[in-house]
């Protein structure tokens, strides 16, 4: 499957909007976007007025890249999510928000989803005691996802001991421990990302 491998930078000024895609870069002074706040390439500066047509685009590219997918991933999640009962467009943000890769980026065990979802491939974690080495595997309330016992002495891990980490409230974290729980499916209203999911739903349903 084919994967975007340019400048991580280059896909936030795309979006004009910070996508964190690079760990405790995005949190300093060092991050592209507040240093040049437009678009990349010649005419970045320059930019037209959007049509409706490009406002949804740009809103489900700034999703796509948000959770690190391709297209045709992410295009499956929309499928699943109008699908399921209520609102496709929660349902969108919350199917993706219960990645695992994402769970393991929130539970603060990665500083970016990218590393969470590398952490989790090369099988460092645990959902319920049980191996877990699928990014896309969904958690669901109660599941309980945890550092391998064998991974615990890696200075990677032994440094988030000393953290204090804070958590969206849908999720726990024990750093001793090194493991956290899903208390809950989050609502809508506990998924802080900046996505407006009508214009994606818009979109997809032309
Ligand atoms: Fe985006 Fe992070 Fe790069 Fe800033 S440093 S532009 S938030 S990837």
């Amino acid at each position: 499957m084919a994967r975007y491998t340019g400048p991580s930078c280059r896909l936030c000024r795309r979006e004009g909007q910070k996508l964190f895609l690079k760990g405790e870069r995005c949190y300093s002074g060092k991050c592209a976007l507040e240093k040049r706040a437009y678009a990349p390439g010649q005419h970045g500066q320059n930019r037209k007025k959007s049509s409706d047509y490009g406002l949804q685009l740009r809103e489900k590219q700034k999703a796509k890249r948000f959770y690190g997918l391709q297209e045709s991933q992410f295009r499956n999640y929309f499928e699943k999510a109008a699908k399921k009962p209520g609102i496709t467009g929660d349902n969108l943000l919350i199917m993706l928000e219960t990645r695992l890769d994402n769970a393991v980026f929130r539970m603060g065990f990665a500083s970016s989803r990218k590393e969470a979802r590398q952490l989790v491939t090369h099988g460092h974690f645990t959902v319920n005691g049980k191996k877990a080495d699928i990014p896309s595997m969904q958690v669901a309330a109660g599941d309980v996802v945890a550092v391998k016992a064998k991974s615990t002495s890696s200075p990677k891990f032994k440094e988030i001991r000393e953290m204090t980490i804070s958590t969206p409230d849908w999720l726990s974290i024990d750093t001793d421990k090194l493991e956290g729980k899903i208390l809950s499916i989050p609502t809508r209203e506990m998924i802080d990302t900046p996505v407006e999911e009508h214009l994606i739903v818009e979109l997809y349903s032309k």
